[in-house]
């Protein structure tokens, strides 16, 4: 549901335009996610809505909980039976998050993620991707707990670059203040380096958070584990940076993740110095250490004297660093463990190599 599913109900049925209003006030002010709980609306609006309309595009399939009750996260089937993950975080107390997902599937194929290793499956539309927070919005979860959400973050599974019209829509969806209300300080959107759409992201939500991912300063090694480090490699990526930085003139987040002897020794740190030396804002860059999360692809987490190792050579060389609490590992629902057996099958995947030919085609 959103701002335009509205004024299609409105146009549809013919109903007068203060309907609108009564719209936006269910779902959005109250959580209500069924047309019959609408006392606003006649009883017989309410049975032909609920009998050809849908409230949510996606209908729950499974619930998980963490043991500590601090992460949830949701399978949600869509029409054609894709699946897709969305995740509830409470880092801590009264401060709510969600971590949305922008595809189902993702086409970029880094090695150390769950959700890459299934390829894509397809785009969500903007209202699937909006749809997940109105989803944890009219959950009892937070219902019971009398709590709105904060935080926005688009790091569930896809790449947001690679969907940029529905992406850019949702984002809009999310801070109009009819419906989601959410303020763009309080969005945050994670790319593997989609140079392009950098700009334009800069461009169009100057207020929004940008987190780069990039777990790698050195090409070689960001290439093996990020495909897409081919056709948009780490001096470009810098130069990328370096413009977002100068129109937006916020602070940007690097993520760079620590997976055992690949990326987590002292040469590593000393590269990844030299790449945020070499930004010219560099005072404006913040790095955000993860501790990597096992999937099946037969990498191990760094251990924490070498994560603290690393750390304290970033910090004592000047670069703002922290390590970032990983919430929801035992649930499968941290970052990059996201991937699930889709019952339309893999075989519809569209898997690295020809995703990254038709992505630099565009
Ligand atoms: N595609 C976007 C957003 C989704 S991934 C991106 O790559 O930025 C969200 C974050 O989870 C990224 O920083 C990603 O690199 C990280 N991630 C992926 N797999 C991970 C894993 N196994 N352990 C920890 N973080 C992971
Ligand atoms: Fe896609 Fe991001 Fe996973 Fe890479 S880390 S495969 S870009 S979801």
């Amino acid at each position: 549901m959103n701002s335009e599913k509205i004024n299609f109900l409105v146009e549809t049925y013919k109903l007068p335009k203060f309907r609108i209003q009564q719209f936006y006030d269910a779902f959005f002010d109250q959580g209500i996610a069924s047309f019959n709980l609408i006392k606003t609306l006649p009883k017989s609006l309410r049975t032909q809505l609920n009998t050809n309309e849908q409230v949510l595009t996606g209908a729950p399939y499974r619930l998980f909980s963490s043991k500590s009750k601090n992460a949830f996260k949701a399978l949600l089937r869509l029409h054609d039976g894709a699946l897709i993950e969305t995740v509830l975080l409470n880092p801590k107390p009264g401060l709510w998050s969600c971590c949305i997902s922008s595809q189902a599937g993702c086409g970029l194929g880094c090695t150390f993620c769950a959700t890459g290793s299934m390829g894509l499956i397809r785009n969500l539309s903007a209202e699937e991707i909006t749809d997940q927070v109105l989803y944890w919005q009219t959950s009892d979860i937070l219902k019971s707990f009398r709590s709105k959400l904060n935080n926005i973050v688009y790091m569930g599974m896809g790449e947001p670059f690679c969907n940029k019209k529905a992406v850019f829509s949702s984002l809009n969806e999310l801070m109009n203040p009819s419906t989601f209300n959410i303020g763009a300080r309080h969005i945050s959107v994670s790319t593997a380096g989609i140079i392009p759409v950098i700009s334009e992201f800069a461009d169009t939500f100057p207020q929004i958070n940008l987190a780069l991912s990039l777990h790698a300063a050195d090409d070689t090694l960001r290439q093996k584990l990020m495909p897409i480090n081919k056709p948009y490699p780490i001096n470009k990526l810098r130069d990328a940076i370096d413009c977002y930085l100068n129109k937006t003139n916020r602070k940007v987040f690097i993520e760079y993740i620590l997976i055992d002897n690949e990326n987590d020794g002292i040469p590593m740190a000393e590269h990844l110095v030299t790449f945020v030396k070499s930004i010219k804002k560099n005072h404006l860059v913040h790095v955000n250490l993860i501790l990597y999360n096992r999937t099946d692809g037969g990498y191990l987490e760094s251990q924490k004297q070498i994560a603290d190792q690393f750390k304290n050579y970033l910090v004592k060389n000047g670069v703002k660093t922290t390590i970032r609490k990983n919430l929801g590992r035992d649930i499968n629902g941290a970052c990059g463990q996201l991937a699930l057996k889709n019952p339309i099958g893999n075989s519809s995947a569209c898997h690295t190599d020809a995703y990254l030919k038709k992505l630099t085609r565009e």
